[in-house]
């Protein structure tokens, strides 16, 4: 299991897809609006803003994936629940957090 003081990955595989995650600067969304993160389901790529620090980052790590998750099993209401996509992903990134091997 990975560390939450680590750097997100740069890549991983989600249902046979490799998932690019690019950090980014300034980060906003298709509004204008600044973001923490984004998932895009058709580019298959996780946007990250290159500002967060570890627990911001990987919490935001850790949304997106679930967006993607959602977005890939086809699940379009999960996908668009931003407020079920964060719990979930509170609960992924407490595993990350603390796990033992
Ligand atoms: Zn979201």
């Amino acid at each position: 299991m990975l560390h939450p003081n680590s750097n997100c990955p740069k890549e991983f595989q989600l249902f046979g897809n490799r998932i690019v995650v690019k950090k980014v600067k300034d980060l906003k969304d298709e509004n204008g609006v600044a973001v923490n993160g984004l998932a895009d389901l058709d580019g298959l790529c996780v946007y990250i803003d290159a500002s967060l620090r570890s627990t911001q980052r990987w919490t935001t790590f850790c949304h997106e994936v679930v967006h993607m998750v959602n977005g890939l099993l086809g699940y379009d209401e999960l996908y668009a629940n931003e407020i079920y996509t964060e719990q979930v992903a509170q609960a992924v990134y407490q595993i990350i957090k603390t796990a033992k091997n």
